[in-house]
């Protein structure tokens, strides 16, 4: 694995970031608040950071600015598309065309962590988006949802659509000619582009994917094969979506999904908590005041871990305690909410250089609207070394034979620190200390299903 390929920037990015950031004081940022961590951060050290901004929340109440109603909106759209996505995605017949992954029980792998981390308690189960249908990763929550929104849209307004129809209707000639006259682009790192392009191009759109140089060659290969047209850019994932979204709106044909700043996205993530809620209550696992349930998510831009947090906290309310989880060298959203800048601070601010094996938590700067969402919702977050990524990827593939990619891994850190000081303090603070017996650890397994074998066997040997 060349790791120099997975972050390399080129040089003109870093002065366009210096130029629109120069009145970044960095001073105050290593005296403000969190400082300590900051400084860790810049240091390439591991850190875990707490929300002191957690509130108290009542499930199903307007929680960020957005009601209830609009995840149960979003599940009914998922609904009506059903029949489309049976009959175009085989591997989804079995669901009858429900996107969803399975929850898994890791036998083996809970074993290691009790015997080596003799503090842990409570269980452990894997959500397995690496495995969900058409797209591989949890991309394939939000990316399908707002493209399907987007198709849905364009068809009702030309007459061609009405929600009781029966949604195999947009495979008629009249709708396929329709789109095709429709272009849907968008900026990604490999996966949102995986899951935008594949949805996009069966409808019949045209699409462009504006890959970062992260993003690994195989995904544009796959790609291509799908009619997708990928451009590649040498800067990372905020810049490849900027061109994306400047050469979008020049055409007033296209359509840009804009993962920095898509409700669209963030519901469809968020409908994962009603899924969520039927699995738990099926494999009888409790989630109320003596059963918390801790859930560890991997985090780039933020869309994914932001919007699932916001469904579970509609569900679970205060019995959910949320973590984001990040590479050391691209803990955007640890460092916008600990500096307090949000989105107006990136990594490359504090001297870090974006390389990564990660390449799907590949992201410099966190998305502003997930940031304020979180504001109060999130417990907190935590970063992970590359080498901790490529030892629990090899654990998951050699105990429970599940394969995620690396990226995908940075959930399983956070079973890791339950030992720690500090997530103990959480714990006490919380008064959970007598519950964690009872306790469920989740852990977001959020890709790696599309990773073919031979990528597969390299990084295995890593
Ligand atoms: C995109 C992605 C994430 C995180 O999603 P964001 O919306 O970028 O925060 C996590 N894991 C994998 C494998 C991904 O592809």
């Amino acid at each position: 694995m060349n790791m120099k390929e997975v972050g390399y920037r080129k040089e003109m990015d870093k002065e366009a970031d210096k130029e629109t950031d120069n009145e970044m004081d960095t001073d105050l940022l290593y005296s403000g608040m969190n400082a300590d961590l900051i400084k860790d951060m810049a240091d390439k050290k591991e850190v875990l950071w707490f929300n002191a901004n957690l509130e108290s929340v009542t499930p199903m109440s307007e929680m960020a600015g957005r009601k209830f109603v609009y995840i149960r909106a979003a599940q009914n759209r998922l609904l009506r598309f059903m029949p489309y996505i049976e009959k175009f995605f085989p591997e989804t017949e079995e669901r009858k065309g429900i996107i969803e992954s399975q929850l898994l029980v890791l036998p083996e792998f809970s074993k290691y962590v009790r015997e080596n981390y003799p503090d842990f308690r409570g269980r452990i189960l894997l959500k397995d988006d690496a495995h969900l249908p058409i797209a591989g990763s949890v991309k394939a929550r939000g990316g399908i949802y707002e493209v399907m929104v987007h198709a849905e849209k364009l068809a009702m307004k030309a007459g061609l659509l009405q929600p009781t129809d029966n949604y195999l209707k947009l495979d008629s000639k009249e709708c396929r000619d329709l789109f095709g006259k429709h272009t849907v682009q968008v900026g990604s790192t490999g996966n949102l582009g995986l899951s935008i392009g594949i949805m996009s191009a069966k409808f019949g759109f045209k699409v462009i994917v504006h890959m970062s140089a992260d993003a690994k060659q195989w995904k544009k290969d796959l790609l291509r094969s799908h009619g997708v047209t990928v451009v590649e850019y040498e800067g990372d994932y905020s810049s490849a979506v900027e061109q994306g979204r400047r050469l979008s709106a020049e055409d007033p044909m296209s359509y840009f999904v804009d993962d920095e700043n898509s409700e669209d996205l963030f519901l469809g993530y968020a409908t994962a908590a009603l899924r969520l809620k039927v699995q738990l209550f099926k494999a009888g696992i409790a989630v109320d005041e003596m059963h918390p349930l801790f859930v560890y998510l991997p985090c780039g831009v933020g869309g994914a871990p932001g919007g699932i947090t916001y469904g579970l906290k509609q569900i679970f309310g205060d019995y959910v305690h949320c973590f984001f989880a990040e590479p050391i060298a691209t803990p955007c959203f640890t460092l916008g909410m600990a500096s307090g800048m949000k989105s107006e601070i990136s990594v490359y601010d504090i001297g870090l250089d974006g390389t990564t094996i990660a390449d799907g938590l590949a992201v410099g700067r966190a998305s502003e609207i997930v940031c304020d969402a979180m504001d109060t919702l999130v417990s907190g977050s935590y970063t992970v070394e590359d080498d901790n990524l490529i030892k629990y990827m090899k654990m998951l593939n050699d105990m429970e034979d599940v394969f995620l990619e690396p990226s995908a891994c940075a959930g399983v850190h956070g079973l890791m620190l339950q030992g720690s000081g500090k997530m103990q303090a959480y714990i006490d603070k919380n008064g959970l200390t007598d519950c964690m017996a009872g306790s469920t650890h989740l852990v977001w397994g959020t890709g790696g299903g599309l990773v073919p074998d031979n990528v597969k066997a390299e990084l295995l040997k890593s």
